[in-house]
Order: structure tokens, then C-alpha cells, then sequence
């Protein structure tokens, strides 16, 4: 009796726990408002803009605006906070009640969205390369397939930075967002796959960039709940930063008066559409950073009047600065999958095992992502096998509409007799340097839609090593 007595406390103590920790596990609001106060709704910039004005105007004015608040703009805003006043504008809304964002199993279901609203943004290239970027504070932490790994050591020296510096920053990202998997099932058979290919020798669990099979970092905890760039805003100081969602911003504003263009201040739309200004204080070491992403980033500067002339001219922004190389340069990793269909459900795995090669071709791979007959309602976008390699549309004709079709056309095809159920290892080459880079063109002037990519990068054959492996498991 007291065994049961005893047996049955626990099993209320650890209800209760439960019941308590429910909402964090959910990302319910009521957590996020009481851990990250400073985060606020655009609209609400008025009532909230006196807490950083400057004597001399009646806007707010801080030390540092920062535009995009992804995986580069979360961590910085955490840390200029700590000394200087910050505002962060991003487009997107909080991912902590996304349920799509916060659990491993709805890895493709938020690439699938394609709702306005939805954390993943998807587009298709001006040459028919399916994709997807992050609208959401957090960024592409938030729907990515959650792999870590520190840089190679190689490219840090190349670009230049303080390598000092750089390898003191890892450790404070990785203990508040990584995580060291535990492998499953899928990920140990890839393993062994990669080394019996020779891609030695095997390194076991590290966040190094080092040749050969390893296990890496990922975001998700062993309870498959994705950690974000959004949670580093933890460590910000809460007195020194504002960071608003749905806050589109539409340009940055320069003062012209000098002898070069220095930026005073961005123009950003609220989630219901009314503009606001927000402005640097009066110190010279103010900036706005722009941290909105690769496509992003060219995108609000020619937004803002900085780029080339003949970009600017088409689409009558006045120019600010005339710099040629804005936009240029654009380059993707190319990705190559093999989809392994099984008709037995595979455990979900996302990037766990690696295989990192001499020659310059990583290889990845995940498990289980697969759809069923009763529940298959879409494509998955990037790394969709209905959409993906067995596509029939040519890549000039591929615009979303186009794709829909298709895959509605082509879904009895994709259960052959006897496959209720399409679970899908999938095999994956990125090559580590695109051979050749392209331009990201402004299409129109609007801050929401308005940028178009034209990368031609798949002219290498990088399937040979990604069948290798796929053969051997
Ligand atoms: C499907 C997928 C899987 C991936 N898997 C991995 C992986 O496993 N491991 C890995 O290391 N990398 C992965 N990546 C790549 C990685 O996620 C990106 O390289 C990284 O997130 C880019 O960071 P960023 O800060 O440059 O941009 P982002 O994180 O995209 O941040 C840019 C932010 O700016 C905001 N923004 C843009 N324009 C505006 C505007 N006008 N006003 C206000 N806000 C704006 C956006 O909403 C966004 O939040 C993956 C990418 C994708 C798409």
C-alpha cells in the first residue's frame, strides 16, 4: 500500500509538472509576453516609442536599428543590448505559438504552408528553383532543418574576421539553443553508409567543421521541440531593446546633406498597414544594421536608393548611392536529394549525421517525412520528392499555381499498388562552393514581394555520391 501511496505521489508530482511546463512546451503566449517583454506588435510603436527618445526630436531614436530580426539579427540585438539602446523590426510574428515551427514533426507542414501568415515564405526562382526564406522573428532558425555546426576554419580566415572572437561566440549560441542528438535510427544506418563509401574517418559527436563522418549540433531537444535564434533574445537586456513583429520596413532613410549619404533612420508598415518612422540617436557610432536575410538584404538596400543605376531606374527609387555590385554575386549551396519511398513508417529524423568530403561535397540526410494517402493534401516545397527530381514541369514553367496542378495530376503515381504510405529517407549532396553565382533583381518596389532570383548553379553533377550512399543503406 504505501509502495502504491508512494507510486502515486510521484505520478501527481509529475502531473502537475507536466500541466505546468504544457504552455512552454506549446510556446503559449502568456510565456513569451512574460519572458520577452520587450517584444511588441508594430502597431503598438506609438504608445511604446517614448521609453528611447532623444532630446532634440519627438521620434524614437535609438543607438542601433537593426531590420530582420533572423538568425544574424536575434543574436546581435541580444548583444548590443547589453551597452546600447536597440529597436529590431521584423516582418514576421513570434514563432514560440507556431506549432509548425516548434515541433520536429511539422518540419513539412510549415514548408508547406504557404499562407500569408505562414513562418515560411515560399518563392520559385525566375529558373524554376523551388524555395523557401523565413518570415518570422528567428528567421531561418525557425524552418530550417535545425543542423549546427561551426564554421570552417578555412572561410573564417578568408572573409577576414577575428577568429579570437569568433570561436569565444560559439560557446554562448550553443548552450542556450543546441543540442547533441540522440541518433536515430535512420541516422546510425547513414553513418555507417558514409563510411563504407570512405568518407573517413568518422569523427563522432562534434561541432567542428572537420573532414570526414560526424554527428553535429542541431536545434531540436531530445523531445523533438525546435529551439530558434528567437530564444537568444533571452539574454538581451530587456531595459535596452524593443523588438517589433509585423513590422515591414520599407526603407531606410539617409541624410543627404553631407558629403556621403549617412543613414538616419528606417520607414517600416504595422501589421495593419499604417507607416511609421523610426531614427538613429544623434552619435555618430549609430547604425541601421540590415540583417534580412541573403535575398532580403540586396532587396531593402535598392529598396532604399543604394544599388545600380539601371536596377534603381526601372523602377523609379531615386538613388542615393550608386554601388553596381548590390545584388550581384548571389549564390546557393545546390542541393541534390535521392528519395528512398518505403511503404513501412521510418522514424523522423531531420540532419543529424554528416558526411563532410575533401572535394567539397557535403552529405546529409533525413527520414520520415513522408505522406500517407488519407493525408497527403500538398507539395512540401524544398525538399518535396513530389515536386523535387520527379518533376515534369519544365523549370521555366514552374510558378506555384503550375506545381499544384501537377502534383494533383500526378498523386496516384505517387503510390504504386500496394503503398498506402510514403515514408522518405532522403539522401542529400550540397556542394560547399556553387561554381558559378548569379543576380537577385528587383522586380517591383514592394518591401513584401518584391525581389526575383535568378540563379543558374546546377551545371555540376553532384548525384554520384548521394546514389553511392543511398545504395549502400
Ligand atoms: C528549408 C531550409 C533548411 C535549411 N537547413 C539548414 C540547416 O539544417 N542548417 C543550417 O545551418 N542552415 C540551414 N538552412 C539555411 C539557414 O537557415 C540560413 O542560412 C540562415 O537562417 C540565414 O540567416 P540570416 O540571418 O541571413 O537570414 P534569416 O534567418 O532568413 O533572417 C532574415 C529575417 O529578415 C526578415 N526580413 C526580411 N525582409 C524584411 C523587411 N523588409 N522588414 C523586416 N524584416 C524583414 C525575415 O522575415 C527574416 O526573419 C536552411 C534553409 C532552409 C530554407
Amino acid at each position: 500500500m504505501a509502495a502504491f501511496l508512494g507510486a502515486l505521489k510521484k505520478l501527481s508530482i509529475c502531473l502537475i509538472l507536466w500541466l505546468n511546463t504544457l504552455p512552454f512546451l506549446q510556446g503559449g503566449s502568456d510565456y513569451y509576453e512574460f519572458k520577452y517583454p520587450f517584444i511588441k506588435r508594430a502597431s503598438s510603436f506609438w504608445a511604446s516609442s517614448s521609453s528611447f527618445s532623444s532630446s532634440n526630436t519627438d521620434e524614437a531614436s535609438y543607438d542601433y536599428i537593426i531590420v530582420g530580426g533572423g538568425t544574424a539579427g536575434c543574436p546581435l540585438a541580444a548583444t548590443l543590448s547589453q551597452n546600447f539602446s536597440v529597436l529590431v523590426l521584423e516582418r514576421g510574428g513570434v514563432p514560440f505559438s507556431n506549432v509548425n515551427v516548434s515541433f520536429l514533426s511539422n518540419f513539412h507542414i510549415a514548408l508547406a504552408d504557404t499562407s500569408p501568415t505562414s513562418a515560411s515564405q515560399p518563392f520559385v526562382s525566375t529558373d524554376g528553383v523551388i524555395n523557401a526564406r523565413a518570415r518570422v522573428l528567428g528567421g531561418g532558425t525557425c524552418i530550417n532543418a535545425g543542423f549546427y555546426t561551426r564554421a570552417n576554419s578555412g572561410f573564417i580566415r578568408r572573409v577576414g574576421w577575428d577568429e579570437r572572437l569568433v570561436n569565444e561566440s560559439y560557446p554562448w549560441v550553443e548552450k542556450q539553443i543546441i543540442h547533441q542528438p540522440k541518433l536515430a535510427q535512420w541516422q546510425g544506418a547513414f553513418k555507417d553508409s558514409l563510411l563504407d563509401v570512405g568518407v573517413s574517418p568518422y569523427n563522432g559527436f562534434t561541432y567542428d567543421h572537420i573532414h570526414g563522418t560526424k554527428v553535429g549540433g542541431t536545434l531540436f531537444d531530445r523531445f523533438g521541440r525546435r529551439h530558434t535564434a528567437a530564444e537568444l533574445l533571452a539574454s538581451a537586456n530587456p531595459k535596452m531593446l524593443t523588438v517589433l513583429v509585423y513590422a515591414t520596413v520599407q526603407k531606410v532613410l539617409f541624410d543627404q546633406t553631407g558629403r556621403r549619404p549617412m543613414a538616419m533612420g528606417v520607414i517600416f508598415k504595422d501589421e495593419n498597414g499604417n507607416q511609421h518612422q523610426a531614427f538613429l540617436t544623434n552619435n555618430r557610432r549609430s547604425e541601421v544594421i540590415l540583417s534580412c536575410g541573403a535575398i532580403g538584404t540586396p532587396q531593402m538596400l535598392m529598396l532604399s536608393g543604394i544599388g545600380p543605376k539601371a536596377e534603381l531606374n526601372k523602377l523609379n527609387i531615386s538613388m542615393v548611392l550608386r554601388n553596381e555590385f548590390v545584388g550581384k554575386g548571389m549564390a546557393d549551396n545546390p542541393m541534390n536529394s535521392v528519395f528512398v519511398p518505403t511503404n513501412r513508417p521510418v522514424e523522423q529524423s531531420l540532419i543529424q549525421t554528416v558526411g563532410i568530403t575533401k572535394m567539397g561535397v557535403y552529405i546529409e540526410s533525413s527520414s520520415g517525412f513522408g505522406q500517407s494517402q488519407d493525408s497527403i493534401r500538398c507539395h512540401h516545397g524544398i525538399l518535396s520528392a513530389e515536386i523535387g527530381q520527379l518533376s515534369t514541369i519544365p523549370p521555366k514553367q514552374r510558378t506555384p499555381e503550375a506545381i499544384q496542378v501537377s502534383f494533383w495530376k500526378r498523386l496516384p503515381g505517387l503510390f504504386p499498388r500496394g503503398t498506402s504510405t510514403w515514408s522518405t529517407p532522403t539522401s542529400m549532396t550540397t556542394l560547399q562552393l556553387p561554381s558559378t553565382t548569379s543576380t537577385t533583381h528587383m522586380i517591383c518596389s514592394d518591401a513584401l514581394t518584391g525581389s526575383a532570383w535568378l540563379p543558374r548553379l546546377y551545371n555540376q553533377n553532384i548525384s554520384q555520391t548521394s546514389q553511392g550512399v543511398t545504395n549502400q543503406l
